[in-house]
């Protein structure tokens, strides 16, 4: 049996554009767009010529895509006017895109409400504006703006609207859910209905989230006929955001009941770019990713639980529905509280560490585990300070180093109307026995703590030269009485390995001194230093 193609449509960067807080430049509707293209989606509806000064500008660049079909998005034109003098359907032209799509209203009670006219005034626009696009052998789609209201209320009209651009040639009549409070059930109904008056290769659907069900009225849609879908990356969009895309592209592929039925262009190897495309827009919007998002968020195949752990072991697919790797995700152990033996078990050959389930040490590990998380330490986001607590509980491996003093100067100097801050820190490190002392100055008490302590590291120094801090974050924690302080710092080396350790304090530069010294010691185990001689 053929398959039968799906088609893939992004407005990331129209609707998607339309979010609270969302404001793309040109630049990033470019890096966004190519994200798209390599990807392999069908459609990429780059937003509305004319409207604005970035999408205009957007639309004048030369675009080459390998896959996608540019699509510039407009309305319908103007009541009173003809199509050839309508400037808004011009800039549309003049954008040069191999497809367009035009919203128009298909809701009676909008026709009147919204844009004052007759319903067969609304008619003839829509009739007029497809055939104006088609004639100039643009790939047309019609844009029903809040069709399944539309429909409840009157669907002789609603239907007439989808006709009278279906009828002048359009190749896609899109149904949309504006409002977003349609369920599944409606969705199938109405599909269904629809698509006895017009193919279902020829019906797209366009569903927002307020109910949290455009994905699944997405499907709905196209068990119930549709051939194209519309959303965006991460859901992005306003209110409660469009049909999500990075659910939706996963789903269509890994699923037998659609894999099996359905083509879409992008195929299983395209789809490992799935999760860097969805962390590209979180990047570009300054957005923390969603840990908890389907397929691609971080902790999509993490396992706490001990129990959980234990089956996962044993085969992932005891709880996991797909591959992690499929979508470019991996699997996660994480380390905890609540973890069992077997996650420490686990956690620890992931580090190449090997330990039979019935030594003793691991019971000690363990207990040391949970104090220092009860403490206010997480391990899950910092792996290489598990891994050293881990080598110094089991395999006794002694500290390179030592900070036995320190102290922090914070300096405020008024000169030329600027005042000027500066830190400066001293350090007194031992190593082998011997004490260095050593200084840094700083635009801040970690930054000159950590220049004090790479001064010199004695017969370390060599290997400190490519450790570069690259992140630094801060949590306060209310722990019992007091409040105390979390620091997670990224470090990297020259080869682009990334390693995460962890201090905590009621002071914060003892905290990150932890960090610090913590990130040190692994990059030293993980180089092969020498051990320090014992004096
Ligand atoms: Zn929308």
């Amino acid at each position: 049996m053929s398959k039968e193609q799906l088609f893939i449509f992004d407005t990331t960067l129209r609707d998607g554009a339309q979010t609270q807080g969302v404001d793309f430049s040109v630049d990033d509707k470019l890096k966004v767009a190519q994200a798209l293209d390599n990807l392999g989606v069908d459609y990429i509806e780059g937003g509305w010529p004319g409207a604005n000064p970035t999408d205009t500008e957007f639309f004048q660049k030369k675009h080459s895509f390998n896959n996608a079909k540019l699509t510039s998005f407009g309305m319908t034109k103007r009541n009173g006017r003809s199509a050839d003098n309508d400037p808004g359907l011009s800039a549309l032209l003049n954008s040069n895109t191999p497809a367009v799509c035009i919203v128009g209203k298909s809701w009676d009670f909008h026709v009147d409400i919204a844009l004052g006219i007759s319903n067969d005034e609304n008619l003839e626009n829509i009739k007029e504006t497809a055939k104006h696009f088609v004639k100039e052998n643009k790939e047309f789609m019609f844009d029903a703006e809040h069709f399944f209201d539309g429909y409840k209320a009157n669907p002789n009209y609603a239907l007439s609207c989808l006709k009278a651009a279906f009828d002048e040639g359009a190749r896609w009549i899109v149904l949309c859910d504006t409002n977003g409070g349609t369920l599944p059930h409606e969705v199938t109904k109405i599909v269904t209905e629809v698509s006895k008056a017009i193919p279902g290769k020829n019906l797209g659907i366009h569903a927002h989230n307020d109910t949290e069900n455009a994905v699944a009225n997405s499907l709905a849609a196209v068990e119930s006929g549709v051939r194209q879908i519309q959303g965006t990356i991460n859901g992005l969009g306003e209110r409660c955001g469009n049909a999500n895309l990075v659910s939706l592209i996963p789903t269509l592929l890994l699923k037998d009941i659609y894999s099996k039925k359905y083509d879409i262009s992008i195929s299983k190897k395209d789809l490992k770019g799935l999760k860097k495309v969805s962390l590209l827009l979180d990047g570009i919007l300054n957005r923390q990713p969603n840990k908890h998002q389907p397929y691609v968020g971080d902790n999509a195949f993490a396992h706490k639980g001990g129990l959980h752990v234990s089956a996962v072991m044993k085969d992932p697919s005891t709880y996991e529905h797909e591959i992690p790797e499929e979508v470019g995700n991996t699997r996660k152990i994480l380390v905890s509280n609540q973890a069992g033996k077997s996650n420490l078990l686990s956690r620890l050959s992931s580090v190449g560490i090997e330990i039979n389930n019935n030594d003793e040490r691991l019971n000690e590990l363990l207990e040391v585990v949970k104090e220092k998380e009860f403490r206010g330490y997480s391990y899950d986001g910092a792996g290489a300070s598990f891994e050293l607590l881990a080598k110094n509980i089991l395999d006794k491996v002694p500290d390179f180093f030592n900070v036995s003093d320190y102290e922090i100067a914070i300096k405020k100097q008024n000169s030329d109307n600027k005042s000027n801050l500066t830190s400066e820190a001293f350090v007194k490190v031992i190593v082998e026995g011997r004490d260095i002392e050593s200084r840094g100055r700083g635009n801040g008490p970690v930054n000159a703590l950590d220049k004090a302590l790479r001064s010199d590291l004695g017969i370390y120094d060599d290997h400190l030269k490519d450790l570069v801090l690259v992140d630094y974050k801060v949590r306060i924690l209310n722990g019992g009485t007091e409040a105390i302080t979390r620091v997670v710092i990224e470090s990297t080396d020259k080869d682009g390995n990334s390693w995460f350790t962890v201090g905590v304090s009621p002071n914060i530069v003892e905290a990150s001194l932890k960090a610090l010294m913590d990130s040190i010691q692994y990059k030293l185990i993980k180089d092969n230093a020498p051990l320090p001689k014992k004096y």
